[in-house]
């Protein structure tokens, strides 16, 4: 894989990862299954594992760290990781041998990409998103966040390729068997975003660059597929983008490649 781009390994609850690429090298975003596993998924995209230069983690959340520290250690890479996430890797036994720790706000360079990360508001130690530049191209990321700010808006407004949480339909969730306190918490405003969140979302952030979107983290008990696909739909139609490709990504399979170009 040789363009700037993104690949979706897998996300949901069970289990979150993706490959930024650019010409330079490629970027794994969170390590959500096991090591094993993720070398599944990479040779199921064709990506060699090894060509994996560097882990970014999100947030300390075992649907974004389960492999972290196997598949690091294996590969000899660097993670990235805000310092409260590193003591809680510390805590539980996910600390790689080789990391480097960044602040929400912070910019640096991986594979020629300029990486800038920024907060998002969800149940965890510390949660960022990250907006991945090469050249004039954006790649924008931002799953587990419980509403949308003017500070993340601004970040991800006019990105190539867009991947954004559309976690649930809060009737369903509402009806579900789940703990009141679960609801309460995925609900809350440092929870998880509904769909009709995402999409407005959506409308603030496309613009005419805006080549594909991705919604992702899909509740598999609360929210299903083609929910999310047609609100995502009539809202490229409100804004006469039906010409955006729309993907939902799996919690089972890899969604495959999106380049910005
Ligand atoms: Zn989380
Ligand atoms: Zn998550």
């Amino acid at each position: 894989m040789s363009g700037f781009g993104m690949t979706v390994l897998g996300s949901g609850s069970s289990g979150n990862a993706s490959i930024i690429h650019s010409p330079e090298g490629n970027i794994l975003l969170d390590a959500g299954f096991s090591a094993k596993e993720l070398e599944r998924r990479m040779e199921k995209c064709s990506f060699d594992p090894s060509s994996v230069r560097a882990l970014l983690i999100t947030h300390e959340h075992g649907d974004h760290t389960k492999g972290c520290r196997v598949f690091a250690d294996k590969y000899g890479i660097d993670v990235y990781m805000t310092s409260p996430v590193c003591h809680v890797a510390e805590k539980n036994g996910f600390l790689p041998e080789h990391y480097i720790l960044f602040a929400p706000g912070d910019s640096f360079c991986v594979c020629g990409m300029e990486v800038r990360a920024f907060s998002l508001p969800h149940d965890a130690m510390d949660t960022v998103g990250f907006v991945f530049r090469y050249g004039e191209k954006k790649i924008g990321v931002a799953t587990d966040l419980g509403h949308v700010n003017t500070l993340i808006r601004e970040h991800l407004k006019g990105c190539s390729i867009l991947m954004l949480e559309s976690n649930h339909d809060p009737d369903i969730l509402r009806n579900s068997s789940r703990a009141l306190s679960l609801k309460r918490r995925i609900l809350s405003r440092h929870g998880h975003l509904c769909n009709a969140d995402a999409c407005a979302a959506l409308e603030e952030m496309i613009t005419g660059e805006t080549r594909n979107i991705i919604l992702a983290h899909i509740s598999s008990e609360c929210n299903n597929c083609e929910i999310v696909e047609n609100l995502a739909l009539q809202t490229l139609a409100k804004l006469k983008r039906e010409d955006i490709l729309l993907k939902v990504a799996l919690q089972e399979t890899p969604l495959g490649s999106f380049y910005t170009a």
